[in-house]
């Protein structure tokens, strides 16, 4: 019970791209970017490990941006067709690509990702891919002209990378939707109905990761607007718990989120989130602990995987190793509490 993991994302090596930037551009190129991507992988592994991270990622050292890195192997989206649009219902502008015709992807994705990862961790491995409605949010579209549409065909897309990734060895196959504590009609109307598109007939457990963002600074103010209690997850929770998704990864720790919202979730694994990643404060393993504590009044131990708010990509790498390290430190407090450890 309470075996750790994060949402997805770690820093980068500076030796990989510049460090504290969020999308950071590559410092190699060719043959020299993919083996130093592959390097990142194993450090990225290894420092999960040593925190004592029970279900490892790889740190998606190999991606520059959580959707475009999966958008680059589709056919029908033109990345020399950049717009600059509003995102997220407008929160913040993005250069997106454009998508002109009909969708097919190119081949294998994250395949060779996968397969080095597995082969050198022996703990359970998650792997993370941008969700359909987060997709279709973060570019835009002059083919289909329909965001349902649209996301069933990305989601049919998602879905052939996703049953190979799962065949290499993956345990928990993992889908980013944090367009989904924005558009919360679009939720009930057919973002559940992607995602079971998504996950069809998938050889492992299957998640999804809703959050409020990374912390940068138009999430920031865009939280400073939602009032004394967030209550998006109200909405989609009943969904969620309804769907034949295994596991939820939400935002608790430092947020306004009524935990009482989590008992929504009944039946479903929750990934807890008891690690800020807003601040470069790093958390005692005793208030991490605390948030853990808080969420078992609402989710059963068995059931509940302390886990970071959102990916760490942004932080700084000691901020981001202090951090796992009092995720781990944390679970093994209350762990003990439970005479489990
Ligand atoms: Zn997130």
């Amino acid at each position: 019970m309470l075996l750790t993991t994060l949402a997805g994302s770690l820093p980068k090596p500076a030796w990989l791209a510049t460090p504290g930037a969020l999308w950071a551009p590559w410092r190699l190129e060719g043959a020299a970017l993919a083996e130093a991507q592959r390097d990142a992988v194993l450090v990225a592994l290894k420092e999960q490990e040593a925190a004592g991270i029970d279900i490892v990622t790889d740190g998606e050292q190999s991606r520059q941006h959580f959707v475009h890195g999966f958008l680059r192997a589709v056919e029908g989206v033109d990345f020399d067709r950049r717009q600059t649009i509003g995102i997220r219902a407008d929160r913040y502008k993005a250069e997106v690509p454009t998508v002109t015709g009909p969708l097919r992807r190119r081949g294998p994705v994250h395949a060779d990702e996968v397969r080095h990862a597995r082969a050198h961790t022996t703990r359970q491995l998650k792997f993370t891919l941008p969700g359909p409605m987060t997709i279709v949010d973060t570019l835009a579209d002059e083919h289909y002209r329909d965001r349902r549409r649209l996301a069933l065909e990305f989601a049919r897309l998602i879905n052939e990378e996703a049953r190979e990734l799962a065949a290499l060895g993956l345990d928990v196959l993992q889908l980013d939707e944090p367009a989904f504590n924005v558009y919360l009609d679009d939720v009930r109307a057919w973002g559940i109905e992607a995602l079971h598109v998504a996950i069809a007939g998938l050889a492992c457990r299957t998640a999804v990761h809703i959050c409020y963002g990374y912390g940068i600074k138009a999430n920031i103010d865009w939280k400073a607007t939602l009032g004394g209690q967030w209550r998006q997850y109200e909405a989609t929770f009943p969904l969620l718990a309804a769907s034949r998704i295994d596991q939820v990864s939400l935002e608790c720790a430092n947020s306004r989120v009524p935990l009482e919202l989590l008992g929504l979730l009944r039946g479903k694994d929750v990934l807890v989130g008891a690690v800020d990643v807003a601040t470069d404060r790093v958390e005692t393993p005793e208030e991490v602990a605390a948030t853990i504590r808080k969420a078992l009044a609402h989710v059963p131990a068995e059931r509940l995987y302390p886990c970071t708010n959102c990916g760490m990509v942004p932080l700084a790498r000691e901020v981001a190793r202090g951090k796992l390290r009092a995720l781990a430190a944390g679970a093994a407090l209350v762990k003990r509490e439970l005479g489990a450890a």
